[in-house]
């Protein structure tokens, strides 16, 4: 879920980078499963569906049916984490309170309870302050918690999909309901429902792009301008 808007009321005032120091360090959440639950916003990228798909070896269409829903965020439609009904407890919680899915769970699960603030072309990690619960956490390397195998990479990545979907919630607007919808379902087929192989994902993600800025070209917004603004991209509660 992104956001425009000033730090203050969310963070502790300050941009962070990987190699910085920050107080998240929680001992691995032991006995806390606070923001596996009613989380409103965990909205997935290709990555994480890339993770869920080759980790687990089920497609797309399957976890439809039970972990995951497709919703319109910011003019797009995506994918997010579905959150049963009454306990409000995401899908990959299993019943000892742990994620089952640590080691391919989604971006934004790593982060947490960091957020992204983007500003000229790139990003800082920004600390939320009211969202863990835990107390006298202590301070870790921003790289040692997201727990990003490959950091450049995955940098690059993330900054190529968050200019694509600010490009497509400009133009969305301007569009008539015939073109919008066939753009909306091409990028959701391209990036989420056509298969990922196993391997290297970030080159698979770069052959979509290319595709993808083909197709776009088509609705005349591949050089949308977009203005000059900051943007705060964080996982909120209920
Ligand atoms: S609220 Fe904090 S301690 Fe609890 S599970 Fe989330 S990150 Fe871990
Ligand atoms: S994927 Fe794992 S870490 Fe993320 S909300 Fe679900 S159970 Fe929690």
């Amino acid at each position: 879920m992104r956001r425009v808007g000033t730090l203050e009321e969310i963070s502790d005032g300050q941009l962070y980078g990987p190699g910085d120091l920050v107080r998240v360090g929680c001992r691995d959440c032991e006995g806390c499963s606070a923001c596996c639950h009613g989380m409103e916003a965990l909205i997935l990228d290709p990555l994480d569906i890339f993770r869920l798909t080759t980790g687990l070896g089920r497609p797309f269409e399957d976890f439809l049916e039970k972990e995951i829903e497709l919703i319109i965020a910011d003019q797009m439609i995506v994918p997010k984490m579905r959150m049963a009904e009454g306990e409000q407890a995401c899908a990959f919680l299993n019943k000892e309170g742990r994620c089952s899915i640590h080691g391919i769970r989604p971006g934004i699960c790593r982060l947490f309870p960091l957020g992204r603030y983007y500003h000229d072309g790139d990003f800082s990690y920004i600390l939320q302050v009211n969202e863990c619960v835990r107390k006298n956490r202590y301070k870790m390397k921003v790289s040692q918690w997201v727990e990003e195998e490959e950091p450049e990479k995955n940098r690059n990545f993330i900054n190529t999909w968050h200019d694509l979907c600010k490009r497509v919630e400009a133009a969305v607007p301007e569009l008539g309901d015939a073109e919008r919808k066939q753009m909306l379902v091409g990028i959701l087929k391209l990036f989420y429902q056509q298969p990922y192989r196993p391997g290297d994902f970030y080159g698979q993600f770069e052959e979509r792009m290319r595709i993808a800025e083909k197709e776009i070209k088509k609705y005349h917004f591949g050089t949308t301008e977009l203005p000059a603004s900051s943007c705060l991209e964080v996982t909120c509660g209920k």
